[in-house]
């Protein structure tokens, strides 16, 4: 089989783990698998990189931060590479390169004073930059031949740096062309995960928490059999095992049920994961780095059809609702058209649409980022019904998504009043609801103080925990 492999950052997050990831990769190379692994950074090094940047376009570069970021990694290469002196002077000499870069970048930046997101990006991929050869050294250390690989060399995107789409053909031949003679070679690479380059070959991130995204990306292009998510929980579960202790591991569940759990804030996979390997049909599995005995989750055509109703719970937090609303909406065409021509100008990204069929009122839910420019040019774009008095307000205010998936919700009758018992029983108000036609998700708003009790409410009516 090809296998490919993403460690996520708790899973490369100490030498130790580092070791943990190395032998992972190399018993299934010993197996007779063809393994790619996909690495992200180490466990918190990409937020300090995104402060850091930040803090130089404010005029404050600390140098210290590059001595953190070295000493960190070097102590990962001191304890796992520490007795090959050849490896190990390499090792170090690619983090110093690596290193360099950043300091430059941060330095020139706080000249400049201006963070454009392509600097971001250019800064933020650094953490990934700096495990790849940790990672590949580790597995060589473990007697299996291994070279890190720069995803810049193999994943083509547009230029919408902080969240780049890919070309598939170009990254396909260009994946191919990389990696193929060094799989032949028994060799396992080790590609950076979360960066790309655009066609001219400047870097871009396909936006946090992509690193997954990376994973199916390169399945997709190298026609993989399998994508295998090592993360630090056993897979995916009925609910954020954090948020709610009793939440269970799904043995299974389909590419939608996938989807939507991720879009719907399941952080244990990057929402736009699923589609690449989607689209080949190829199995997705999430694994657990810290008990890898367990079998995760399969993600698969069928998911498990034996299992009818909710299957899982999820929340979105930090969102916001925008509600635009009057009496005198009613009857006239066109409102709705205009506003979501305003949002899709701005580029923002609709969660979820409700409009009340007294025509009174429309909302939507986007991101706080991108509430302030969308609802600014709302007003300006809605001026005329506003000064006519036809629409008496646009509202924005912060909320949660709270979304109960299951594909088999379809057709199983009375969900929607499980659900909404379970909540009113709680006291929590429901403010706007959504239901898809597919039906395999019911999505409401609710106050976001009350999130975590809605969640943990649906769970029990559903007796996810047992
Ligand atoms: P990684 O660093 O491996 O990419 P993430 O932190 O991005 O890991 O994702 C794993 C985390 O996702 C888990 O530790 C858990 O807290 C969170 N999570 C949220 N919802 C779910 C869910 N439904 N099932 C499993 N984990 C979830
Ligand atoms: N390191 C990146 C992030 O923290 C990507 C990832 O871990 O998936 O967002
Ligand atoms: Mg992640």
């Amino acid at each position: 089989m090809l296998i490919v492999m993403k460690f996520g950052g708790t899973s490369v997050g100490s030498a130790e783990r580092i070791a943990q990831a190395a032998q992972l990769a190399a018993d299934s190379a010993a197996q007779g698998h063809q393994v790619v692994v996909v690495t992200s950074a180490m466990s918190k090094v990409t937020d300090s990189l995104i402060a850091a940047a930040r803090q130089a376009s404010a005029g404050h570069w600390d140098p210290a931060i590059r001595q953190q970021l070295y000493d960190r990694h070097k102590a990962v290469a001191d304890a796992v590479i520490g007795g090959d002196p050849v490896r190990h002077a390499a090792v170090l000499e690619a983090l110093s390169q690596r290193l360099d870069r950043f300091e430059k970048l941060c330095f020139g930046l706080s000249m400049v004073h201006e963070l454009t997101p392509r600097l971001l990006d250019a800064i933020s991929g650094t953490g990934e930059m700096l495990t790849a050869p940790l990672l590949s050294a580790a597995i060589a250390a473990k007697g299996r031949a291994s070279q890190p690989v720069d995803a810049t060399d193999l994943i083509v995107t547009t230029d919408q740096f902080g969240g780049a789409e890919p070309l598939m053909d170009e990254t396909r031949s260009k994946t191919q062309a990389r990696l193929q003679a060094v799989l032949a070679n028994g060799e396992v690479p080790v590609v950076t995960g979360f960066i790309a380059a655009t066609r001219d070959g400047v870097l871009t991130t396909l936006g946090r928490g992509g690193s997954d995204y990376s994973a199916s990306i390169i399945g997709a292009a190298l026609d993989a059999d399998e994508v295998w998510i090592w993360t630090d929980v056993d897979g995916v579960m009925t609910a954020n095992p954090s948020e709610v202790p009793e939440a269970r591991t799904l043995a299974e569940i389909s590419y939608s049920e996938a989807s939507e759990l991720a879009y719907y804030g399941a952080k244990v996979l990057h929402y736009k994961t699923i589609l690449p390997a989607f689209r080949q049909r190829i199995p997705v599995r999430i694994l657990n780095s810290f008990n890898p005995k367990h079998p995760g989750t399969r993600v698969s055509v069928e998911g498990d059809p034996s299992l009818a109703g909710v299957k899982a719970v999820t929340s979105i937090r930090g969102v916001i609702l925008v509600a635009i609303s009057g009496t005198g909406m009613q009857g006239i065409p066109g409102i709705a058209a205009k506003a979501f021509d305003v949002v899709a100008a701005q580029q923002a990204n609709i969660l979820m649409i409700s409009q009340a069929s007294s025509e009174n009122n429309i909302c939507f839910v986007i991101s706080a980022a991108e509430a302030p420019g969308v609802v600014t040019a709302l007003r300006s774009a809605l001026e005329m019904e506003l000064m006519r008095g036809h629409i008496e307000e646009i509202g924005a205010e912060p909320v949660a998504i709270v979304a109960a998936v299951g594909d088999r919700m379809r057709g199983t009758p009375g969900i929607a009043a499980t659900v909404f018992t379970a909540l009113g029983t709680e006291g929590i108000n429901v403010i706007a609801i959504s239901q898809g036609s597919s039906e395999r998700n019911i999505s409401m708003v609710v106050r976001e103080p009350d999130a975590a009790a809605a969640v943990r409410a649906i769970h029990r009516a559903f007796h996810l925990g047992s």
